[in-house]
């Protein structure tokens, strides 16, 4: 069957013809039907993130081999999650699931860009494998674990009904969160992007008005457009330098959300002298859990925000390769799609 790996040391990407994985009791086998394409695999392949990795984690299909005994059947159609939390751990009993040790150590295999890929028993045990309703189509439901994302960092925030939110980076997480943040918030959402078709799908999903940081200074407009600056600003890209953006445009008392992944070693330099007496602080949300994976599919399927106007592109798993490719120098694409 056909895979799209990254090989160590180079971080190459190559298609290659692999053995189906070798089932134990309790997995599930798993036809790849549709995998998007996220900012984290780009960021594997540049090596950013460390050397290595395993790409495409955005992925629903239909069961080949359901798990004995279990509730699934051979053509369920299903979104995996990749990594799940124990449950049992100190951490995951206070709430943070996603900084379980075991949850990066689970994943699907031998990756979402197959042509089918097992989802261990371990993760179906802990719900990581879900029935997609009838009403979502395939690639929809490879939106679901971008979407759940969103909506753990967003539930981070303590959002207030009337706060002002500044948005950086446009996206297909930032213009989730302008989606998700429209329902929250009856204040003024602002959003930032270097691409114009991205402010432009930014202007119509709700935000009130859309910025380029290479034409305008953010912190100015943000300030005038709220008075006093944001109640919060949410960092949807890795890249560093977007926190001076995010801590320039903030109130006194005003917080800053980091959800894009930045570069393994990457620093920032804080004044944190102006951080004290301005009573800002720094919020991180990493990742999702089940719950927040069970919330998307009900937004989703509620028709509570458009996930399929996000998806800007299709490839054939065999074009795997191009499909990376494109979704990192394209500069129009927001979601990248991959299909069987
Ligand atoms: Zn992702
Ligand atoms: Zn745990």
């Amino acid at each position: 069957m056909l895979a799209c790996l990254l090989d160590r040391p180079d971080n190459r990407v190559s298609l290659r013809d692999l053995p189906f994985p070798r089932l134990n009791k309790g997995d599930a086998l798993v036809k790849m039907e549709a995998c998007g394409i996220c900012g984290t695999d780009l960021e594997k392949i540049s090596g950013q993130l460390g050397p290595g990795g395993i790409l495409g984690h955005e992925v629903t299909g239909t069961i080949q081999k359901a798990p004995e005994n279990s509730q699934y059947r051979i053509g369920d159609r299903v979104v995996a999650h990749h990594h799940v939390p124990c449950y049992e751990c100190t951490t995951c009993q206070k709430g943070d699931h996603t900084l379980c040790e075991q949850f990066k150590r689970t994943n699907i295999d031998p990756c979402g860009l197959a042509e089918s890929f097992r989802v261990p028993k371990y993760n179906v045990a802990r719900g990581a494998l879900i029935l997609l309703p009838k009403e979502l189509s395939f690639e929809e439901g490879a939106m679901i674990e971008p979407t759940a994302c969103c909506i753990r960092a967003i539930d981070k925030t303590n959002l207030h009904e009337t706060d002002n939110v500044l948005v950086v980076g446009l996206g297909p997480t930032g213009l989730t969160q302008v989606q998700l943040l429209r329902k929250k918030t009856s204040g003024k959402i602002i959003g930032t992007d270097i691409i114009e078709a991205r402010l432009e799908i930014g202007a119509k999903l709700g935000a009130d008005k859309t910025l380029n940081p290479q034409a305008e200074k953010i912190p100015d407009v943000v300030v005038k457009m709220t008075g006093d600056g944001a109640d919060l600003a949410l960092v949807a890209t890795g890249d560093e330098k977007a926190l001076d953006q995010a801590f320039a445009s903030i109130r006194r008392g005003g917080r800053v959300l980091l959800f894009g992944a930045p570069a393994v070693g990457a620093h920032y330099q804080l004044d944190t002298s102006t951080l004290f007496s301005r009573g800002n602080s720094l919020i991180t949300s990493y990742s999702c859990t089940e719950a927040e994976m069970q919330e998307a599919v009900r937004q989703i399927s509620d028709k509570l925000l458009d996930v399929r106007g996000l998806i800007s592109d299709r490839f054939k798993l065999k074009e795997a390769d191009k499909a990376l490719e494109h979704a990192r120098s394209s500069k129009t694409a927001i979601k990248t799609m991959v299909t069987a």
